[in-house]
């Protein structure tokens, strides 16, 4: 059977989620499992390539949660305690003398002996300079317990884990300061069309910027891959052919355009000959074609030209898919559930992705839905997902799809 899947039969649509679960399989028969070392301010947007496995316990030891006194609690009678020690964070602070408290500060390392922490604010300083306590204490307060955060030997981020900020900051607190992180994936990017010319130029009769070359470069690159900008493709078999052919180092090669069933899908007809070609029929909207097959052995992905469409599939199934062949699990972007601000007359037999925005609290969309109006997606934060077969009035419940969950 063709491994990239039998398209779908004539006349019908595949689910959105048929499609996503189809890469995804092919991503896990193509994982890329090199490595490489990177140091921890250079893993932002890769992917951990091994279990990090804690070596310390953190905090390393019991330490405040608060500026005050420590003190053991037994102590306390009412009388007021002599100040025997003052500890500041980075200190190694002596035991704590028996019926004595110590001054200590956020951070500081609690004596051996103080089982307590109060804050300054509920402490007095008498003039003969012992501290009398206010406010009633309970054992183990205002400390922060050694290994509250992780003990030695435990998994505190899984291999697959994508790295940013956060796991960085993680990463650092217990030590590293390396990775061991998947090595990037390489995609060449390809746009088709007789039509297009690049911004700079004088655009000429029967002609269109290039928009989604570098909306697609720019965005792979956050998502951490390294980008092979294979400029523009006429439509024509026999450029087609070479220059699919030059692609060779790559993991994937990703196309826009010319994947409609319209005369033009060279790139259709050169993976038909020189490797394999699934054409789905998606129930997406924007988006509907989607090439995917190999050429040459190279895994090929073709999205719909329009720039509304290229983006929707890209966000909803491209993503994913290079997410998982660099091993990451969770690869659908997060869903909100908000109801719906504006009322959608016509069910449709496809998947809407709608350009919206939140505002007090309910999605509202963009004016003009067209797939060929990048604008609108410029103004929105997010895809609102509207099910096959839907109407929607005010009010009802809808899908929402930040956009700042896909564009990194
Ligand atoms: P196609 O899939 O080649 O039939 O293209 C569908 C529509 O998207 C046509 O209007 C194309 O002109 C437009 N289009 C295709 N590629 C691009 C591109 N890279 N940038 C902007 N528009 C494009
Ligand atoms: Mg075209």
């Amino acid at each position: 059977m063709n491994p990239a899947g039998k398209p779908g039969k004539t006349g019908s649509l595949m689910p959105v989620e048929v499609a996503l679960a189809r890469l995804l399989e092919m991503a896990d028969t193509s994982r890329i499992v090199e490595r490489e070392r990177l140091p921890l301010a250079q893993v932002q947007g890769r992917v951990l390539a091994e279990d990090l496995v804690s070596t310390l316990d953190l905090p390393p030891w019991p330490n405040s949660a608060m500026d005050g006194y420590a003190l053991r609690l037994a102590d306390w009678t009412g009388e007021p305690l002599v100040v025997s020690q003052k500890i500041f964070a980075g200190q190694a602070p002596d035991p704590l003398k028996p019926g004595t408290c110590a001054r200590i500060f956020t951070g500081a390392p609690v004596p051996a002996g103080a089982d307590c922490v109060e804050m300054q604010e509920n402490a007095e300083v008498q003039p003969d300079e012992r501290v009398r306590f206010t406010e009633a204490m309970v054992l183990g307060q205002n400390i922060r317990p050694q290994g509250q955060e992780t003990t030695v030997g435990e998994v505190i981020l899984p291999a697959g884990t994508r790295l940013g900020p956060i796991e960085q900051g993680l990463a650092a607190s217990l030590g590293c300061a390396e990775l061991d992180v998947i090595r990037k994936v390489r995609v060449a990017v390809l746009s088709t069309g007789d039509e297009l010319i690049e911004p700079g130029q004088t655009l000429g009769p029967g002609q269109i910027y290039n928009s989604n070359r570098v909306l697609l470069c720019s965005w792979l690159q956050r998502l951490g891959c390294e980008v092979v900008d294979a400029g523009i493709l006429p439509d024509d078999l026999g450029t087609t052919r070479t220059r699919l052919g030059e692609l060779k180092d790559v993991d994937l090669i990703l196309s826009t355009g010319g994947v409609s069933v319209g005369e033009a899908d060279f790139l259709g007809i050169a993976l038909r000959e020189e490797g394999e070609l699934a054409l789905w029929k998606l129930a997406i909207k924007p988006g509907k074609p989607l090439t995917f097959g190999h050429f040459r052995g190279v895994p090929v992905i073709g999205l719909p030209g329009n720039p509304a469409s290229t983006l929707v599939t890209f966000a909803l199934l491209t993503r994913p898919y290079l997410l998982r062949r660099q091993g990451v699990r969770e690869v659908e972007p997060l869903k909100v559930k908000v109801p719906a601000g504006f009322d959608w007359q016509k069910a449709g037999n496809r998947r809407e992705y709608l350009r919206g925005r939140l505002e007090n609290g309910r999605a509202i969309i963009y004016k003009n839905q067209s797939s060929g109006v990048l604008r609108s997606a410029a103004w929105a934060d997010g895809l609102v997902e509207v099910l096959e077969d839907r109407t929607l009035v005010a009010g009802d419940s809808v899908y929402f799809i930040p956009l700042s969950e896909v564009l990194g």
